[in-house]
């Protein structure tokens, strides 16, 4: 939560309302400063070698191991979240960096490529330089770990970057960035900076003329993002909202998945972009497992005791969509198997499980970004994938199959896929994370994390002259009729059909 003063604001625990610091709102013109600076530092950055990035990189991940305990603890009381979930989305945050940083040299070292037939005199190298200067606009849900997810990418490819986490979590974010410093004192200021603030410093990152735009957030707001991107023909990667599917096949593991679809839904209480909001069950081992849903998911708790699964709702007005949804899927004639309306207690709300919600529903077809599950059944796993992918939306996904996961997965549309599991494509570096339609493009993690931020470049070397030099005038008859001839040997012959 967050109260505006002047050209301040104080993020606050949504929970008890503590303040947990105050921070600048800051404009364009600062974000021009941060910009002219980032790009002198970046110069310094890119003259760095792999290995010297690497160093630095790992000495970053060591300083903000060593303030963990104090990093998570800010990081509950800003968001009232267990320090549980913090320091879950601190490790894939440090397992991002440490990765992009290892494999930095292998994916973005310059390669020799073969020049093909037509040109084989010439000598073919790719590259992939730095971009230059990056935004990296954060969300609030899991802030840490959005921001060190953009970070990674963009500085093990020899980016500099400006970051704007969210105003309802930017106390984390700035100590986690801060620290880099502590590691690195002899790095320049504007290699990786931030500014606080709300849209209009958001908006005002996006105009700023950058070299790319990494958002994550929700749908509305990446609409308005590449918008802004648009005047300078900014590149923008867009992680955005979801509304992810569990698929339970016939032959499923149902105490597994029952325990994982409890979790996958109602973790960092269903404040994540890949929690699970959708799970269609095949008909005929519905009951046994709706039973198992609502024998964990009646022992789930939100609150501040340890004992509580998840917090409080960060943003207060995420707690009217998860009204909205619960009440227009019980008028629509769902039922509630675990908590109903009742289970929201402002600033907390309780687990919620809804069965057979009609497709057309608010709480199938948005997300709700709340602990809500809708279990819907199907007669197969076809009818399953159908109604999994009849969405706007394509993040992450899951199957609980013992025999036939990986032949329902390659079916899904979605970003990712896990199998007998929930969420764990997110926290594994090594497979690209990102959407398709409604849930944004581009990709953190893995090696296509690393080239999204980076200009990939063509350089061709003439090593000597082979037959005609059709490339100066003029150009002799004699010329044409031996490349008429070569045209005929090369592609007159049927090859390969
Ligand atoms: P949001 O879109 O409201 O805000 C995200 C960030 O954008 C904040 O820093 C905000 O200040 C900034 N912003 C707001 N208006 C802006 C503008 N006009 N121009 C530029 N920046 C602007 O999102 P949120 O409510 O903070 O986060 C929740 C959403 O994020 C959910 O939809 C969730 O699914 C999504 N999310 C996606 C991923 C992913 O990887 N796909 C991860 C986490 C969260």
């Amino acid at each position: 939560m967050t109260q505006t003063i002047a050209d301040t604001f104080t993020v606050t625990n949504p929970a008890t309302g503590e303040s947990v610091g105050t921070f600048p709102i800051h404009t364009a013109e600062d974000i021009a400063e941060r910009a002219a600076a980032g790009r002198e530092a970046q110069l310094w950055w890119a003259g760095l070698s792999f290995a010297e990035r690497k160093r630095r990189i790992n000495r970053w991940i060591a300083a903000i191991g060593q303030m963990s305990d104090e990093l998570c603890e800010l990081g509950y009381r800003e968001t009232g979240r267990p320090r549980g979930d913090v320091q879950f989305e601190l490790i894939a945050g440090l397992e991002d960096l440490r990765w992009a940083a290892a494999h930095a040299k292998r994916v973005l070292k310059p390669r020799k490529v073969a020049p093909g037939m037509a040109l084989f005199n010439f000598g073919a190298e790719v590259s992939y330089p730095p971009l230059g200067v990056v935004g990296v606009i954060a969300p609030w849900n899991v802030p840490i770990y959005t921001v060190l997810c953009g970070l990674a990418y963009a500085l093990a490819a020899g980016n500099a970057a400006i970051v704007k986490p969210s105003e309802y979590a930017a106390a984390s974010s700035v100590q986690v960035i801060d620290a880099f410093y502590t590691a690195n004192p002899d790095a320049p200021k504007g290699l990786i900076t931030w500014v606080t603030g709300f849209a209009e410093t958001g908006s005002a990152l996006c105009k700023a003329g950058l070299d790319k735009i990494a958002f994550t957030g929700s749908v509305p707001t990446g609409r308005k993002v590449m918008a802004a991107c648009a005047e300078n023909l900014t590149p923008v990667l867009l992680e955005l909202g979801g509304k992810d599917v569990t698929i339970i096949a016939e032959d499923a593991d149902l105490d597994a998945a029952a325990r994982a679809v409890v979790w996958g839904g109602f973790f960092n209480g269903g404040q994540a972009c890949v929690g699970i909001e959708r799970v269609y069950v095949v008909q005929a081992v519905r009951d046994a497992f709706l039973g198992k849903v609502k024998e964990i998911a009646d022992q789930v708790t939100a609150g501040l005791d340890e004992n509580d699964a998840y917090g409080p709702m960060i943003v207060p007005s995420q707690i009217d969509v998860v009204r909205r949804h619960v009440t227009a899927a019980i008028e629509g004639g769902a039922i509630a198997l675990v908590g109903g309306v009742d289970s929201i207690r402002a600033p907390f709300v309780d687990p919620v499980v809804l069965v057979d919600v009609p497709e057309d529903n608010a709480a199938v077809q948005e997300e709700t970004f709340g602990p809500v599950i809708v279990i819907n059944t199907v007669a197969d796993t076809a009818e399953a994938i159908r109604r999994g992918n009849a969405t706007r939306f394509g993040l992450g996904s899951s199957v609980f199959s013992k025999g036939r996961g990986k032949e329902i997965a390659r079916q899904l549309k979605a970003g990712g896929t896990t199998i007998n599991s929930a969420l764990t494509f997110v926290g594994m570096p090594s497979v690209p994370f990102g959407g398709i339609g409604d849930s944004g493009f581009g990709r953190f993690h893995g090696d296509d994390g690393l080239r999204e931020f980076s200009a990939p470049k063509a350089t061709t070397n003439k090593r000597f002259q082979m037959g005609p030099d059709m490339q100066s005038f003029p150009r002799r008859p004699d010329d044409f009729e031996q490349v008429r001839k070569m045209v005929k040997f090369r592609y007159a012959k049927r090859r390969g059909a």
